[in-house]
């Protein structure tokens, strides 16, 4: 196996992807270079920006170098150690609607030039085209890729099997089952460049999930013309491994200047927000006395720097399993990314499944968005799913989430207090915490990952009690308990809510008033406590 997982949050990961010019590390984004205009020599790329790979295209290089890279190789020819993707031309049949040459030429001219990552001639969907056309495209795509494998050899670089299909998301999904039956070393999704210049990134959630969801999950999966640094994180926590992106340079050309919140147009620019090399040498007031040549050659290279620098920090947030974190805080960089997440919400629960489950940090609840995280979701399935209560349970207490962790040694000690003056038969007594982040929380459990190791925003939004109260509503209906008390505060959960907490589970509900843990509360949840147990006995 050529790729190995380290670490992983959500569906992202950090691999370690085996090429004949060594390992690249993923996610990993490969800068795009056209062999023509080579403003920036490849191996600065890997040098001074630190890229371990870049993207280049066979298709050209046959055109136009074609002795020159046979001969050479095209890392000789590119002088650049790192790894080196070729694209076969698929992007030129999008953009100028075929290629002057056929599938088995591009295969064998990959072979002789010798990348570590080669692509099959495949026929981009594209985007806004019919069905029909759609349809042809994945049929074509996968007829060339069956007739590709026919000529793999030992000695082949790894070659990646395109996903079509376009917006059609059942073509993509059937794409990618069929492509992914076949020997492919990686696979990608094709043709989203034009989804991402339209800033549909909830269509991208979309396509980037139903290939992926249909492929082997074991394989690295690329993301073909990664626009923007401010959208990787999405893609990453849906998994994807490399992107290929040629936005540095096309902004470059555009005077825009890339940040991980969006671009900015250098003219209007007083201050870097920004201390790459690049911007340490100079200031916004001196690139203005400059001539066009040099702000092409600053831009370009602060370009590099601060896409590199996201994807460094959405590597470091799957180290620390908080890729969620910053998909929330992206989220905010602008209104089709915060589309974009609030569609991934849709897939949490096929996310949930490769998050794991204990965390080196606790979770951050920002609000109602950060219950779709896997964590939360996870937790509050097993409450409604799998747990059992204890057995010779029968009433239970619910008590409202404590200011401080673990709950149970929480509010100096009363909580302790309180369990202490249940009277004999308190084994009938089952106590729970209710929590607008986390739903329900067994005393027993309260110290269980992660628990006890959470940060949350109050006040509390209304939709979050309102949610709260549903979801103790459905829990009381999946446990037989014959009685429930819930000790309310009224910062967790309104009038409103309450009503519906009698009306919909049968629940008594204890105390109105603010402060829950004040003496004269407890007094009341002790008196009700003692009377219902007394009514257990009888
Ligand atoms: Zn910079």
């Amino acid at each position: 196996m050529s790729f190995e997982v380290r670490d992983k949050d959500l569906l992202g990961r950090i691999g370690r992807l085996k090429t004949r010019s060594g390992i690249l590390e993923t996610p990993a984004l490969l800068p795009v270079l056209n062999p023509r205009v080579l403003d920036i020599a490849p191996k600065q790329l890997r040098e001074e920006f630190g890229y371990g790979g870049l993207m280049t295209n066979a298709y050209l290089l046959k055109k136009h170098f074609e002795a020159q890279v046979t001969e050479k190789g095209v890392h000789r020819f590119l002088d650049f150690e790192g790894v080196v993707m070729t694209d076969s031309g698929g992007y030129q049949v999008l953009r100028y609607g075929g290629v002057a040459v056929t599938s088995r030429q591009i295969i064998e001219f990959q072979k002789r030039i010798k990348p570590d990552i080669a692509i099959i001639l495949d026929i981009p969907t594209g985007w806004r085209t019919g069905r029909a056309y759609a349809k042809s495209t994945v049929l074509t795509t996968l007829e060339r890729a069956k007739e590709a494998v026919k000529f793999f050899e030992e000695d082949d670089p790894l070659w990646m099997g395109p996903v079509q299909g376009g917006e059609h998301l059942d073509l993509v999904a059937w794409s990618a089952r069929e492509i992914g039956r076949l020997p492919f070393d990686l696979y990608a999704l094709g043709s989203p460049t034009e989804v991402m210049e339209r800033y549909l990134f909830d269509v991208l959630v979309d396509m980037i999930a139903a290939a992926k969801a249909n492929l082997p999950i074991q394989k690295p999966f690329h993301l073909f013309g990664a626009g923007h640094p401010f959208m990787f994180s999405f893609a990453v926590a849906l998994g994807c491994d490399l992107f290929d992106s040629a936005a540095y340079a096309l902004y470059a050309r555009d005077g825009r200047y890339i940040t991980e919140n969006g671009t900015l147009r250098l003219e209007r620019l007083e201050y870097f927000p920004c201390s790459c090399p690049a911007c340490k040498s100079t200031t916004p007031e001196k690139l203005k006395q400059e001539g066009k040549a040099q702000v092409y050659r600053f831009l370009l290279s602060h370009n590099l720097y601060a896409s590199q620098a996201e994807v460094q920090r959405v590597k470091q947030s799957i180290v620390e399993g908080r890729l969620w974190e910053l998909l929330e805080l992206r989220a905010k960089a602008h209104p089709s990314l915060s589309q974009a997440f609030q569609r991934i919400a849709k897939y949490a629960e096929w996310m949930e499944k490769f998050t794991p489950s204990i965390k080196p940090r606790g979770l951050l609840i920002y609000g109602e968005h950060s219950l779709r995280r896997p964590e939360i979701l996870r937790h509050r399935w097993k409450m409604l799913k799998s747990y059992e209560k204890p057995p010779s349970s029968k009433l239970l207490v619910l008590l409202p989430e404590p200011d401080s962790k673990p709950f149970h040694l929480s509010s100096s000690g009363k909580i302790k207090k309180i369990l202490e003056a249940i009277p004999a038969g308190g084994k009938a007594v089952h106590f729970c915490f209710y929590s607008p982040a986390l739903g329900i929380v067994p005393l027993e459990l309260d110290e269980v990952y992660p628990l006890s190791q959470f940060e949350a925003a109050q006040p509390y939004s209304l939709e979050m009690k309102r949610n709260l109260a549903a979801y103790i509503v459905e829990y009381v209906k999946t446990q037989n308990y014959s009685k429930v008390i819930l000790h309310r505060d009224s910062r967790l959960l309104d009038r409103a809510h309450v009503r519906q907490l009698k009306e919909k589970a049968g629940i008594r509900v204890n105390n109105g008033r603010k402060r829950a843990w004040a003496e004269g509360s407890l007094q009341g949840l002790k008196k009700s406590l003692e009377e219902a147990v007394r009514g257990l006995r009888g």
